[in-house]
C-alpha cells in the first residue's frame, strides 16, 4: 500500500519531454516526423567546450555544493562583462540545469508565484508540486505578449505585503518576444514597490536577433536573480548545467538553496563544470558561434513567420530564442467541423495527419479552447547551418 503525494496527482510528465519521446518513437517506427516540439538547441556544442569536457573526463570528485570556484569566477566575469549586474563569484550558484535551480528557489522561498500567460511549461507545475499558489498575469498578442507594469501592479496592490516571486523570461519561451529597456524599467519599478523577488530567466539571453540583450537586473539590482545556463546558447541542454546569480542582498536565499542542494543532488558533475568555464570565459570562437547561430535562427524564424502569416495564423515575429506562438482562431469553424475544438486536439491531429509535432497553447497556461500552439523551429542540422552561415551565406 502506498499513496502518491496529492500535489503530484493530476500533473502530467513535462509536455516538452513527452512530445520529444513520442516524436522519437514515431520516427523509429519509420514515420516521417518534423520535430517542432522540444525546444532544444539545434547547434553542436562549440569545439573548445567539448575539448574541455574531454580533458576533464577523469575528474571524479564531488565538487563544492555551490559549484567550482573557477566556474563561479568565470560566470561572474561573464555577467559583469555583459553589464547585466555587478557581481562577484560568491554571488553565483551552479546546479544541474536552471530548471533544477528554479525548483530549489521555490523550495527555499515561501511565497506565491507570479507568471505571465503564456509562460514556459515547467514554472507552474513546479510550484504546484511544492504546494505554492500560481497567479497568471495576462498578456496579449497585439502587445507582443509583453507583461505590462500596470497588470503587475493590479495583482500586487491587492495584498501589497504578500511575499511573491515574479518570473520574467525574455527572449521568451514560448513567444520569441522580448522587452524594451523602458518596459523593463517600468516592471522593475513595480517589483521594487512591492519588494518582489524577481527571477529574470535569461536562458535565451544570448539568442537575440537584434541589438544587445539587456537584463532587468540593471533596474532592480537588489531584488533580481538572473538565471542562465549552457542549454540554449551553447547547445548543451543534455549536459545539465545551469546557474543563478544573486544580488548580495539575497545571499541568505542562495545559502538556503545550497543547503537543499547539499541534501539532494550534492553538486553538478565535474567534467561539465570545467567545460562550462570554457564556454563562459568566451573568446573569438564563441563570439563567432553566437553570431552565426543568431543569424541562422533569425532567417528561419522570419521564414516561418511569413509562412504562418500567409496561411492566416496570427503570430509575432520572433525577436529571439527559437519559438513561434501562432494562434489559429480564424480556422475555428473549419476545425470544429472536424471535431477539433482544443489546442490539444489540434496538435494531436497535426501529428497524426501530417507528422508535424508541436505543443498546444494549453501547456503554456491557456484554457483548452484557445486555438494556439508553440513551434520550436529547431528541426534542422545545426552543424551544417553554422558552416553555411559562416561561409558563403548570401541569401541562405
Ligand atoms: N527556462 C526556460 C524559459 C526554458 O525554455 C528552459 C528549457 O527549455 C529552461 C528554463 C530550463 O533550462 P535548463 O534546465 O536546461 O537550464
Amino acid at each position: 500500500r502506498y499513496a502518491i503525494n496529492l500535489n503530484v496527482r493530476g500533473i502530467q510528465p513535462s509536455s516538452t519531454l513527452r512530445i520529444n519521446e513520442l516524436s522519437n518513437q514515431l520516427k523509429a517506427e519509420g514515420k516521417d516526423i518534423i520535430k517542432l516540439g522540444l525546444g532544444q538547441s539545434p547547434f553542436p556544442v562549440p569545439e573548445r567546450v567539448v575539448e574541455a569536457l574531454q580533458k576533464h573526463a577523469h575528474e571524479k570528485d564531488y565538487l563544492p555544493v555551490k559549484g567550482l570556484k573557477g566556474l563561479r569566477e568565470s560566470i561572474a566575469g561573464y555577467i559583469n562583462r555583459s553589464e547585466r549586474m555587478r557581481c562577484t563569484w560568491e554571488d553565483v550558484l551552479i546546479g544541474p540545469g536552471s530548471k533544477e535551480l528554479l525548483f530549489l528557489l521555490q523550495l527555499a522561498y515561501y511565497g506565491d508565484l507570479l507568471i505571465p500567460r503564456p509562460s514556459w511549461v515547467s514554472y507552474a507545475p513546479q510550484a504546484r508540486i511544492i504546494g505554492r499558489s500560481v497567479h497568471w498575469l495576462p498578456t496579449h498578442a497585439e502587445n507582443n505578449w509583453q507583461l505590462t507594469a500596470e497588470e503587475l501592479d493590479i495583482i500586487c496592490r491587492d495584498d501589497p505585503s504578500r511575499p511573491r516571486i515574479l518570473i520574467l523570461n525574455y527572449p521568451s519561451n514560448p513567444t520569441g518576444c522580448t522587452y524594451t529597456d523602458d518596459q523593463l524599467l517600468a516592471i522593475a519599478n513595480v517589483a521594487r514597490k512591492y519588494k518582489l523577488i524577481l527571477l529574470s530567466d535569461e536562458i535565451y539571453g544570448e539568442v537575440h536577433f537584434e541589438g544587445k540583450h539587456k537584463s532587468i537586473a540593471r533596474y532592480y539590482p537588489e531584488g533580481t536573480i538572473i538565471s542562465t545556463g549552457l542549454s540554449k546558447w551553447a547547445g548543451a541542454g543534455g549536459w545539465r548545467l545551469g546557474t543563478f546569480i544573486f544580488p548580495s542582498e539575497l545571499r541568505p536565499l542562495l545559502d538556503a538553496m545550497a543547503i537543499i542542494a547539499s541534501e539532494t543532488f550534492t553538486s553538478t558533475s565535474a567534467p561539465i563544470q570545467y567545460a562550462a568555464i570554457a564556454a563562459f570565459n568566451g573568446g573569438a570562437d564563441i563570439d563567432d558561434y553566437l553570431v552565426q547561430s543568431r543569424r541562422v535562427l533569425k532567417v528561419i524564424g522570419e521564414y516561418m513567420h511569413r509562412r504562418l502569416t500567409s496561411m492566416g495564423a496570427v503570430v509575432q515575429k520572433p525577436e529571439g530564442a527559437f519559438y513561434l506562438f501562432p494562434e489559429f482562431s480564424s480556422f475555428r469553424e473549419g476545425l470544429a467541423k472536424r471535431d477539433i475544438k482544443t489546442s490539444q486536439a489540434l496538435c494531436t491531429a497535426l501529428l497524426e495527419n501530417t507528422g508535424v509535432a508541436i505543443l498546444p497553447a494549453s501547456d503554456f497556461g491557456f484554457a483548452p479552447d484557445h486555438l494556439g500552439a508553440r513551434l520550436a523551429f529547431v528541426d534542422f542540422d545545426g552543424g551544417e547551418a553554422l558552416a553555411l552561415a559562416g561561409g558563403d551565406y548570401a541569401g541562405c
